[in-house]
């Protein structure tokens, strides 16, 4: 028991050795941060365009306190923008963000990945890219009926949008929802079928 005990230190001290010089190696070539999902999981978003793979880098704009919110987001939590190559960059706000990590933290998730699909393809609208972070949740089992109901809710709170995201809340929900289940369908009965 003794030698069982003494071994799996030994590997669990090579094992972290490991995960730093890795960690390093990461920051090194990679400045992109990770996102910390409400389940603990630290992920990235990875995209392809000709063939070349690569993790969305994340800036983070503000200092997270009170007042100091970016305006260049414009009192959105987070937003896509191409750098001088072309590769997307999402802006997350520390300000706006705070705020939804302490009251819905799975919200914060699904708008990492809407911000993930619009990376993807930038020609995605803005009910496709709902569309897709909640089909990528429920892929991921981070959907149920309870965080579909706060998601919901959170939606038709926000009264008037621009029309890219169908003119209030509600109808940004409604359409999203319209999108899963013609998703959902579609891979039910695939065309022809
Ligand atoms: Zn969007």
């Amino acid at each position: 028991m003794t030698s069982f005990f003494t071994f799996s230190r030994a590997c669990a001290a090579h094992t972290s050795l490991r995960w730093l010089l890795l960690a390093l190696a990461v920051a090194v070539f990679h400045p992109a941060r990770a996102f910390e999902r409400s389940d603990g999981l630290t992920v990235q978003c990875e995209i392809e365009r000709n063939g070349e793979r690569r993790v969305v880098s994340e800036q983070w704009l503000g200092h997270g306190e009170s007042g100091d919110r970016h305006p260049a987001l414009g009192g959105a939590a987070a937003v896509v923008r191409p750098d001088a190559e072309g590769w997307p960059v999402i802006y997350f706000d520390h300000v706006t963000v705070k705020g939804i990590r302490a009251k819905d933290p799975h919200m914060l998730d699904f708008i990492f990945y809407h911000e993930c699909a619009h990376a993807t393809d930038p020609a995605l609208s803005e009910i496709d890219a709902n569309c897709e972070a909640y089909l990528h949740l429920d892929r991921l089992g981070l959907m149920n009926e309870a965080l579909e109901r706060a998601l919901a809710h959170t939606h038709r709170k926000m009264m008037r949008l621009p029309s890219r995201y169908g003119g209030s809340g509600a109808a940004f929900w409604d359409k999203t929802m319209a999108c899963v289940s013609e998703r959902r369908a579609a891979v039910l009965a695939p065309a022809g079928g």
